[in-house]
């Protein structure tokens, strides 16, 4: 990958582990987290989910969580010291470090994003990939989709569980999120908007965003995001 060299480290002698760095960017319900995990998959890599971080905190009952709850609930965002403090301790970590990882629902801000380039400075990311899917269409699919409260795995209305809204994956409940209020969704679509677009414009010039259209089915779009980052891998187009 450009950029990075965590590309290519033997693994047990089956072959390699391709490893990537990588920033998910896109709005609520843009299918980050279903993209994330497919991609974690595919590269073998963490996927890093600050949503599903503080959600587990808050269901671990810690001081921390139950704060994080507050603000989740609202629809804010937590504050930068904060949520980049989280982050930094999990980038530490052995895996990321020797395999790469996969950023999901942060940076969220600026301030976020200049963090993460110092967090990340010897091994800086490899792509920030943008998921475009139009305001209205994520509205409709955020009223429509449901989570499994244990392992995070996205189902919606139309492709529920095979039995009675208990996980297929691990077999927790699955339910409408409880920040999936129309008044914390429109909350977190304007906060998109005034903090996370410029981030847009912030990776485009540092020339590390591939803009990937959300639209379509799972498959489709995995595809659409390994051939981006594929193609940059050879050199090829940006932004
Ligand atoms: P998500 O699952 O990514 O939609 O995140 C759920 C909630 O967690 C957000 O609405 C915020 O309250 C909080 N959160 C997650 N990531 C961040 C972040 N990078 N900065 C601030 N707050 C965050």
């Amino acid at each position: 990958m450009g950029g990075g060299a965590v590309a290519g480290s033997n693994h047990g002698g089956h072959g390699v582990i391709p490893g990537v760095r990588l920033v998910i960017l896109g709005r609520q319900g843009a299918g980050k987290g279903t993209q994330c995990t497919r991609l974690a998959r595919h590269y073998i890599v963490p996927h890093i989910s600050t949503g599903d971080i503080l959600r587990a905190a808050f269901k671990e009952g810690t001081d921390f969580g139950r704060k994080a709850q507050e603000y989740m609930s609202r629809g804010d965002l937590l504050p930068d010291d904060i949520i980049i403090g989280v982050v930094g301790e999990r980038l530490v970590k052995d895996d990321t470090r020797t395999r790469g990882y996969i950023l999901d629902g942060f940076p969220r801000t600026v301030g976020q994003a200049e963090a993460l380039a110092e967090l990340t400075s010897e091994a800086p990311i490899d792509l920030a990939i943008d998921l475009e899917v139009p305001e209205d269409i994520v509205l409709l699919r955020i009223s429509n989709r449901r989570v499994c409260v244990d392992c995070g795995t996205n189902y919606s209305v139309q492709a529920p569980p095979r039995y009675d809204w208990i996980c297929d994956v691990c077999g927790g409940d699955v339910v409408h999120r409880e920040d999936d209020t129309p008044d914390a969704v429109r909350k977190r679509l304007d906060l998109y908007s005034k903090e996370t677009e410029p981030l847009i414009a912030y990776f485009e010039q540092l020339r590390m965003l591939v803009g990937v259209d959300g639209i379509g089915s799972a498959d489709e779009v995995t595809q659409r995001i390994v051939h981006a980052i594929e193609s940059r891998g050879r050199g090829g187009v940006v932004g």
